[in-house]
């Protein structure tokens, strides 16, 4: 018989498939759009790029303003086709490695880092799950992922990559305010399941708190919106 734990864990294995399989097709197809500057878009992603533009500026400017950027190493947890990493690169970072479920998001970031005319090896991007990524990195960051996992499974990655950062961590997901859980009800906020999967909202105290198990406490915070997009932003120190 299955211990207790099991049904869990292939939930979650599945969870994890599905958000896979997404991101390879239909999904890449919708985000590689979104996360460019093609007009080939409609009115909601077009409001969902400009939000999540908000929140990639906001993090380089924390990082630009804590300085020494060659000195430091990052890792991109979910780096999509490279809308945070190719531009710190950029920027001059030092190390920088840059992973992602979706081997279609890989191969559309490496398409890019290539077209930018940067260097091949500013970024290591690699088709990774962040629960399965290890190494110590001066910074870590992860952007825009935990909104297709429920709150559990979102602080179990919190930890995980809190495990992995020696100075600083940087996350953003779509907190649960009870504003939002009515929009989302009505589907005004996110798509519907035939665009996108599961889209899940967070309890910010419950990933502030997932942070201080791994040893870490808030610093920054900020929230990026525009219409079908709301994201909190949390970067958070050791101590
Ligand atoms: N962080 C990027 C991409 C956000 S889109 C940015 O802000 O531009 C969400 C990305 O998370 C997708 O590319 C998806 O493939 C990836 N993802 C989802 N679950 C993941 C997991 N468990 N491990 C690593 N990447 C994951």
């Amino acid at each position: 018989m299955a211990t207790s734990s099991a049904p869990d864990a292939g939930a979650k294995l599945a969870e994890k498939a599905e958000v896979r399989d997404y991101f390879n097709s239909t999904g890449f197809e919708r985000w590689k759009r979104i996360y460019s500057d093609s007009d080939d878009v409609n009115k909601v992603q077009r409001n969902i790029r400009l939000g999540h533009q908000k929140t990639v500026d906001q993090v380089l400017q924390w990082l630009q303003e804590e300085g020494d950027l060659p000195g430091r190493s990052f890792c991109d947890a979910g780096c999509g086709v490279g809308s945070l990493s190719l531009p710190l690169a950029q920027l001059g970072a030092g190390s920088i490695a840059a992973s992602d479920l979706s081997e279609a998001m890989v191969e559309e970031a490496r398409r890019r880092l290539e077209a930018s005319g940067l260097a091949a090896e500013r970024v290591q991007f690699s088709a990774s799950d962040l629960e399965s990524l290890q190494g110590r990195y001066d910074t870590v960051v992860c952007l825009d992922v935990f909104i297709h996992y429920p709150q559990a499974a979102a602080e179990e990655m919190v930890r995980h990559l809190g495990g992995l950062a020696e100075r600083r961590l940087i996350v953003s997901f779509a907190p649960y305010t009870p504003l939002l859980a009515l929009l989302k009800s009505i589907g005004q906020l996110f798509p519907g399941p035939s665009k996108t999967t599961r889209a899940y909202t967070l309890r910010e105290d419950g990933i502030v708190a997932a942070a201080a198990e791994a040893g870490f406490r808030p610093r920054r915070r900020s929230l990026n919106q525009a219409p079908f997009y709301f994201s909190r932003l949390i970067e958070f120190e050791r101590g």
